[in-house]
């Protein structure tokens, strides 16, 4: 744990007792902070008063004394509007931060030299945050890894000289965090996203420019109009920026070309790694995130054998594009994450010959933007309630089955794989559905996958 010790001996009220929040409590309360907390949610209260935090409506206390109000990230600041304990911090001008804000202050107290990348972007935020966290521990650095991704960041080790710190920041953390102020900042990409939080997409993307605008160095994906525009913005205001790209060649920074990664320098580009044959980091999408870890990584001092070594063994992130297991040329893989049309988009398009398995709790739009990719698919198994639906799609285009449920179509899938004479093929999770109607969440369908992939008969695992 991070004790908080820059509000030793101050009040500081809290709101958001679930995720993330309780962490944060005894964090401060560690640091010697007097802490009041609170929660819509009268469980999450109970069970903070059970870990010894002092609890009571924020409604009934008096605000005057607080130094600081902190606020779980899940809890609206500004839209769809602000909720009531944001408005009673406002009305006492309280300043509000997150826990972010907590680990960059404590940083600074105690080991401003210590490196911290943090990471944002719409999409490949926890890809990216993993990549660099494997790359410098497999360089033998005392790594911390956090935020966003899973971990609370005040749980992590205290920050000391030579530690690095990789923390995956939502534009709702960045937005609690007026001085986040990382080593390297990396912005992937910015597309419409939980604009229902942020109201328009210039406020969405106002704030994720504050994540690379507090940074020492810059890594900025240019490849949509908002992320270039900022790139432009924060290299004018003299911020060091390095522009990495999957899209087309840079004359300064980090692009792809097909599988390979260019490091452009003085006006001369030079392969700096091939991306082919790294099972784990397969297609466009990875190649930014690949590129921008590098950046990254570069900017704290890796050198760049180390960062080519960390690529190469890099293992992927549970549930996302995961090559799980092997069969002769067939390639099981665990794409569980994909709870929408558009995420499965990226595993459907870096692999040829794909036995899809789709379906569960649909979404709005259903699978017609998957279309591009339909002649990829050498068969559908559609499983859940989304499956008749998936299935009109489908229609004439794709051979397909109702298998109904995972075990069926995992067996079948596979077991129509393995007659493929035609070379490499790939047996996919790639839902395009959440995973409610069946199970519990995301995570237990990806493993209730691998789990009917290990009882097939013959397949090596990967993991
Ligand atoms: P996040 O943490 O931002 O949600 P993840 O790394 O968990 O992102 O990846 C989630 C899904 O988003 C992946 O399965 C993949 O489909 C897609 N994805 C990953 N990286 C990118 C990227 N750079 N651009 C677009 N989509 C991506």
């Amino acid at each position: 744990m991070i004790p908080v010790t820059t509000f030793k001996g101050k009040k500081v009220g809290l709101f958001g007792l679930g995720g993330s929040g309780l962490a944060t409590a005894q964090a401060l309360v560690a640091g010697g902070a007097d802490v009041t907390a609170w929660d819509d949610n009268p469980d999450s209260v109970a069970k903070a008063t059970a870990a010894g935090i002092a609890t009571a409506d924020l409604r009934h206390v008096d605000w005057d004394g607080f130094a600081a109000f902190v606020l779980s990230p899940g809890v609206p600041l500004t839209h769809p509007k602000p909720h009531w304990s944001v408005d009673l911090a406002r009305q006492a001008s309280v300043e509000i931060v997150g826990d972010i804000e907590l680990f960059v202050r404590e940083r600074r107290a105690h080991a401003p030299d210590c490196p911290f990348v943090a990471i944002t972007g719409t999409n490949g935020k926890s890809t990216t945050t993993a990549l660099i966290a494997h790359i410098l521990k497999t360089t033998g650095r005392d790594t911390q890894l956090g935020g966003n991704i899973g971990t609370a960041v005040l749980t992590l080790d205290p920050p000391k000289a030579g530690r690095f710190y990789v923390v995956e920041c939502s534009s709702y953390q960045i937005d609690l965090a007026p001085t986040l102020d990382p080593t390297a900042g990396i912005l992937l990409n910015l597309t419409p996203d939980h604009l229902d939080r942020h109201g328009t997409m210039q406020h969405y993307a106002d704030i994720k420019e504050r994540l690379v605008a507090g940074s020492r160095t810059a890594v900025v994906g240019v490849d949509d109009s908002y992320s270039s525009l900022i790139a432009d913005r924060v290299e004018r205001a003299g911020t060091k920026v390095v522009r990495i790209s999957r899209r087309h060649p840079l004359t300064e920074g980090i692009y792809a070309e097909g599988s390979l990664l260019m490091r452009a320098q003085g006006g001369t580009s030079s392969p700096f790694t091939d991306l082919s044959g790294i099972q784990t980091l397969r297609g466009g999408h990875n190649a930014q995130n690949a590129a921008a870890a590098i950046a990254a990584c570069l900017a704290v001092g890796v050198s760049d054998k180390e960062i080519v070594d960390g690529l190469r063994t890099f293992p992927g992130l549970k549930h996302r594009m995961q090559p799980v297991a092997r069969k002769g040329e067939i390639v099981f893989v665990n794409d569980s994450k994909a709870t929408n049309a558009d995420a499965a988009a990226p595993a459907l398009s870096s692999y040829d010959r794909i036995y899809w398995i789709a379906g569960g709790l649909p979404k709005e739009g259903g699978i017609a933007s998957l279309t591009p990719f339909f002649p990829k698919i050498v068969k559908a198994y559609l499983i859940g309630e989304a499956a008749p639906a998936f299935a009109a799609t489908l229609g004439e285009a794709v051979p397909y089955e109702i298998s109904g449920t995972l075990e069926k179509a995992v067996a079948h899938a596979a077991a129509d794989a393995a007659r493929d004479m035609e070379g490499p093929a790939a047996v996919m999770l790639s839902p395009a559905c959440a995973s409610f109607d069946q199970y519990k969440n995301f995570e237990v369908r990806g493993d209730a996958f691998v789990g009917h992939v290990a009882a097939l008969e013959g397949v090596t695992m990967l993991i």
